[in-house]
C-alpha cells in the first residue's frame, strides 16, 4: 500500500468502498512508522497494540455500517495534549513518567468518530522552541533533509504527517508552534481563532495565546479535521460559543469565490530569504488573476516579538509553577521539602524551559510588573488594533510564514533570539487572536518546502480555509519527502 497516494478524505471513500481494511491501513502506518521514524524521530510514543486493536473494531463497526467521521483512520497527537491511559510527557523529563487521566476535549471528539491514536509525536519541551531540538528526548528531524530541523514546537506533528505516519495530527500553536514546523515540512497546518476548539487537556504554556489545530497533507483535510475538533466546550472558559459552519462544504462552494487581500508591507519589507519571496511573489501574481491585492501596513508589528517573549514566558512561569514533584511526574531524592522542588525542577526542566520561568517570573515580579506585563498587554492591544482595521478594508491577508526555509540542526540552538525570530510572521496571529493556516507554495532549490500564510478575522477560519483551497488548487503540488519513496 503507497501511502503517499491518501489524504484522510480519499482513504475514508476507500475504506467505505472495502479497496482494504483499517487494520490493512493501521499496519501499513505502523509499518511506515518502523522503516521511516528510526532517521525521522518524530515519536515520543507508538501506540501499536490498542491500533492495531481499535483498526479491527473499526472494520467490525464498518461492517454493521456504524459509522464515525474518522472510522479507522490514523492519526498522531502531540505529546502535550492528554489521550487518557496514555503517556503525555511534553517532551519533558519532569512528566517523563505521567500517564494521562483523562482525555483532552479533542481526543474525544476524535475518538468518538472512529480515529486511531498510533503515537505521540515529539515537540520542543513544553512546546517553547521552534525547532524540536528542545526536546527532553531528541530532537526530530526534517524529512526533507535529516541535517535540517522539522521546525517547532509541533515538529514531530509535522515531521510524521510529511512523511505519511499517519493520516493526520494535532498539534498546538502558542506562537507559530504549528504553522512554522507545516512550513517547514511541506504540509498544511492551522491555528484556528482563539476559542474555536477547546484547550481542555491541553497542558498550558500560555493560555492567553495557545490553541489546538490540525496538521494534514492537504487543505480539504485541515476543513474536515478542524470540524470535528472545533465548537464549544463548557469545560474551557474560553471556549466560544458560536454557530460552527462546514468548513468543508464552504471551501468547495468558494472554490472560485473573488477576494479582496492585504499585503502587509512590515511583513515583505523585513529580511526574508531570496528565494521564499520569489516564490510567493510568483504566486501573488497568480492570484491577481482572481483576486484585488492591495498593501496594507500594521504598522505595531516590529513590537510583537518582544511583546510575545514577555507575555509568553509570564504565563508560563505561572503554568509551570505546578511541577514541583508533589503532583506530577518526577520527584527528586532530597532531604526536605524545600531541596526536593529545588532538586526537582533543576532536573527536571531543561534550559529554554527554564530560561521562560526567569524571564517570566522577572517580568512578573513587583515593582518591574508595570514596566514589563502591563507595558506588554497594552502593546498587544496595538496589534490587534491593526489587524482590526486592516480587516475593515481587506477580506484576509498574506504573508511568509517563515523568513528562512528549515535550517540546521544546531545552527541557532545556542542563540535564543535568532530562534525566536524564525517565528516573527506568526506570533502576531497568536497576540491578536485571529486563525492563520500554513499552506505549501513549493520547494527551494535545496529542495526544502516553502510555505504562504493566510491569516483572516476571528472566527471566519473558513475564509483562511478558502483561501489556501484556492492556492492548493492553483499550485496543484504534491510534496512528497524522497526518504519516502525510497523505504
Ligand atoms: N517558537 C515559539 C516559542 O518558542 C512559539 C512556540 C509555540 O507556538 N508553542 O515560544
Amino acid at each position: 500500500m503507497d501511502l503517499t497516494e491518501f489524504n484522510i478524505v480519499k482513504t475514508l471513500e476507500l475504506l467505505e468502498k472495502r479497496k482494504f481494511s483499517s487494520e490493512e491501513l493501521v499496519k501499513e502506518s505502523l509499518n511506515y512508522i518502523k522503516s521511516l521514524d528510526p532517521k525521522i524521530k518524530a515519536f515520543l510514543y507508538v501506540n501499536e497494540e490498542l491500533a492495531l486493536t481499535l483498526a479491527k473494531q473499526a472494520d467490525e463497526k464498518r461492517k454493521k455500517r456504524e459509522g464515525g467521521k474518522l472510522l479507522g483512520i490514523p492519526i498522531s497527537i502531540k505529546d502535550n495534549i492528554c489521550i487518557k491511559g496514555l503517556p503525555t510527557t511534553c517532551a519533558s523529563k519532569i512528566l517523563q513518567n505521567f500517564i494521562a487521566p483523562y482525555s483532552a476535549e479533542v481526543c474525544e471528539r476524535l475518538s468518538r468518530e472512529g480515529a486511531i491514536f498510533i503515537g505521540k509525536t515529539n515537540m520542543d519541551e513544553f512546546a517553547m522552541g521552534s525547532s524540536t531540538e528542545n526536546s527532553g528526548f531528541f530532537p526530530t528531524h526534517n524529512p526533507w533533509d535529516l541535517e535540517r530541523v522539522p521546525g517547532g514546537s509541533s515538529g514531530g506533528s509535522a515531521a510524521a504527517v510529511a512523511s505519511r505516519m499517519g493520516l493526520g495530527s494535532l498539534g498546538s500553536d502558542t506562537g507559530g508552534s504549528i504553522r512554522q514546523p507545516a512550513a517547514f515540512c511541506g504540509v498544511v497546518g492551522m491555528k484556528p481563532t482563539y476559542g474555536l476548539v477547546s484547550r481542555f487537556g491541553l497542558v498550558a504554556f500560555a493560555s492567553s495565546l495557545d490553541q489546538i489545530g490540525p496538521i494534514a497533507t492537504t487543505v480539504e483535510d485541515t476543513a474536515y479535521l478542524l470540524q470535528i475538533i472545533a465548537g464549544y466546550d463548557p469545560k474551557d472558559s474560553t471556549s466560544a460559543p458560536i454557530e460552527i459552519p462546514d468548513y468543508v462544504k464552504f471551501i468547495k462552494e468558494n472554490e472560485k469565490t473573488s477576494y479582496k487581500i492585504g499585503l502587509p508591507k512590515e511583513y515583505f519589507e523585513s529580511e526574508i530569504d531570496l528565494e521564499i519571496t520569489k516564490i510567493l511573489m510568483e504566486l501573488i501574481e497568480k492570484l491577481k488573476k482572481r483576486h484585488k491585492i492591495i498593501e496594507i501596513s500594521l504598522p505595531h508589528t516590529e513590537y510583537a516579538v518582544a511583546t510575545y517573549y514577555i507575555i509568553a514566558p509570564a504565563e508560563a512561569s505561572s503554568n509551570l509553577a505546578r511541577y514541583d514533584g508533589v503532583k506530577y511526574g518526577f520527584r527528586a531524592e532530597a532531604k526536605n521539602l524545600i531541596e526536593m522542588y529545588k532538586k526537582t525542577r533543576a532536573y527536571g526542566f531543561g534550559k529554554e524551559v527554564k530560561r521562560r520561568i526567569m524571564l517570566g517570573t522577572y517580568a512578573l515580579s513587583a515593582g518591574y510588573y508595570d514596566a514589563f506585563y502591563l507595558k506588554a498587554s497594552k502593546v498587544r492591544t496595538l496589534i490587534l488594533q491593526d489587524f482590526l482595521n486592516a480587516f475593515k478594508e481587506i477580506d484576509l491577508i498574506l504573508t511568509p510564514v517563515t523568513p528562512t526555509p528549515p535550517f540546521k540542526i544546531g545552527e541557532k540552538i545556542f542563540d535564543p533570539l535568532q530562534m525566536y525570530l524564525s517565528d516573527i510572521f506568526t506570533i502576531p496571529v497568536n497576540l491578536a487572536g485571529v486563525p492563520g493556516i500554513s499552506v505549501p507554495v513549493g520547494l527551494t532549490s535545496n529542495n526544502l518546502p516553502v510555505g504562504i500564510q493566510v491569516i483572516g478575522p476571528h472566527f471566519k477560519d473558513e475564509l483562511v480555509l478558502s483561501l489556501a483551497y484556492q492556492i492548493e488548487k492553483e499550485l496543484d503540488l504534491k510534496l512528497i519527502p524522497p526518504i519516502v519513496n525510497k523505504s
